[in-house]
């Protein structure tokens, strides 16, 4: 057979939502279907393509080997201000994104059907609708705990009871979950939310599930099994991951790493860790979205000063800065922390984590960052902010117990004392050395699930033996 028919027929094509936390995990799940023999292709929106070359100078192809990089249009300028309006962003993607999608397939497969799969996560859920044109099968990777796939599918299918504008404190619980309160429930199912689109997004990928034949997590069958189980009579997940960089699994030799930055990493950091003691740095950062208050900002910068231990901070400078000094450091910071600590734009971060001289990570608790931080077996400080990243704290306190979490005061803010407060309780004391006891094992846990054999290796075997029509 020709090779080109021969990848047409073997192939399955990703789509993911373009922002860092969504191509990552494609890409590694790409990488793993590639390393099962199968073709892949990731297609995602023209913004992705001109932040990779904004940071690396260098073309999508040269980024990821073994992996193909395709790009289409959300209808709006790359200049736009996609953060700030992300309602604008959000219906432009979903008016102009499957007749894009759809254009894309049709010049790049003559003979679409033929594709085994196309594999998408749930902020572009209409790329089912245009895999059903082309009668391809689809697929979901839900890139947050299963924790969360639980609660929405059970929230926007009304099978529990959640808070309402009536009852906006009542206690949620759920089968295989801790009790939850209004602080630990995801964003998008609280009552009165703020988050514009994304709840009726959400709410009718949830009521339509069943044009996704398969559903698969990143997440761990041992990590999450009381909720994986609880999900089995519903419409079940399957756990394949972690999807994290094979370094971070002990596979280097196996697996080649997969993802693309949107923003040049600071290498100079690996460096400076490399001159600090073991277990000894402070790793702080909130992900590729969230832009902290300058209030907040002020209260971390406070903390770390006066706890006098060396730091790690990575401040992303907001692509549309605000008057108000949101996500910006307090003027004389660097100037008093020089000799302290390090602060970067965006670090490999990774490589960081799995770095000796890193101790704990203050987080915004982004899915990605957690799977990252428990393949490299360190503890954590929780500071959630919106989406998923409150119900991914509670799951590090109350379910993984790797982490301790800061409080917001009443007004919504935090005081430095409590940040510091936390630090101590995860550097040193009988506390610290349980939750560094607990990440390890979780850590070694991670690693057994996706080695040969493991639970989420058999389940992607599983998944490619399925799409290429071998199951019995
Ligand atoms: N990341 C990075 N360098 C940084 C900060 C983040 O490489 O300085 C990566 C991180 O490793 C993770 C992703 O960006 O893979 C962030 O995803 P996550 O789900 O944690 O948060 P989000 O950015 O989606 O809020």
């Amino acid at each position: 057979m020709a090779q080109a028919e021969e990848k047409e027929e073997n192939h399955v094509l990703l789509v993911a939502f373009s922002s860092q936390g969504h191509i990552n995990p494609m890409l590694r799940l790409g990488k793993r279907l590639a390393a099962k023999g199968i073709h892949v292709t990731l297609a995602t929106t023209e913004i992705a393509r001109h932040r990779m070359l904004k940071s690396s100078g260098a073309g999508p192809a040269d980024l990821v080997t073994g992996i193909e990089l395709l790009f289409y249009s959300d209808g709006l300028s790359l200049d736009y201000d996609r953060k700030t309006n992300l309602d604008v962003y959000m219906d432009s993607l979903g008016k102009h994104g499957p007749s894009n999608l759809s254009s894309l397939i049709k010049e790049h497969y003559p003979s679409p059907k033929k594709l085994l799969c196309i594999v998408t996560n749930p902020f572009v859920p209409w790329v089912s609708d245009v895999a059903a044109e082309y009668n391809i099968p689809c697929a979901m990777l839900w890139i947050q705990p299963c924790a969360l796939y639980a609660i929405y599918y059970r929230c926007f299918n009304k099978l529990s009871a959640f808070p309402t504008l009536t009852d906006p404190d009542m206690v949620v619980e759920l089968p295989g979950l801790p009790s939850m309160e209004e602080e630990d429930l995801p964003s998008f199912a609280l009552p009165n939310n703020p988050f514009g689109s994304f709840p009726k997004l959400f709410s009718e990928v949830f009521q339509g599930m069943e044009k996704f034949k398969w559903v698969l997590g990143n997440s761990f069958y041992e990590l999450e099994k009381h909720v994986i189980d609880s999900m089995c009579e519903l419409y079940p997940i399957r756990p394949i991951g972690p999807l994290v960089p094979p370094t971070l699994l002990g596979q280097d030799q196996e697996l080649e790493n997969a993802s693309v930055d949107m923003w040049k990493s600071d290498e100079t950091c690996i460096e400076w860790l490399t001159q600090q003691p073991p277990s000894s740095v402070i790793y702080v950062s909130f992900g590729s979205i969230v832009v902290l208050p300058a209030k907040q900002m002020e209260a971390i910068a406070t903390a770390l000063k006066n706890v006098k231990r060396p730091f790690l901070w990575v401040v992303k400078p907001p692509e549309f800065p605000t008057p108000d000094g949101a996500g910006q450091l307090p003027s004389r910071f660097l100037e008093e922390t020089k000799d302290q600590g390090q602060v970067v734009r965006w670090s490999p971060q990774t490589r960081v984590l799995s770095h000796p001289a890193v101790a704990c990570f203050i987080t915004h608790c982004g899915w990605n960052s957690l799977l990252e931080t428990i393949c490299s077996g360190i503890p954590l400080i929780a500071y959630p902010q919106w989406t998923d990243q409150p119900t991914n704290a509670k799951l590090i306190v109350d379910v993984f117990k790797i982490g301790v979490r800061i409080k917001k005061e009443v007004d919504g803010n935090i005081s430095s004392e409590v940040i510091e407060k936390c630090i101590e309780e995860v550097m040193v004391g009988p506390v610290a050395e349980q939750l560094r006891k607990n990440a390890m094992a979780l850590k070694a846990e991670g690693r057994k699930a996706v080695a040969a054999g493991g639970s989420s290796d058999e389940n992607i075997r599983l998944f490619v033996e399925e799409i290429s029509g071998n199951s019995s």
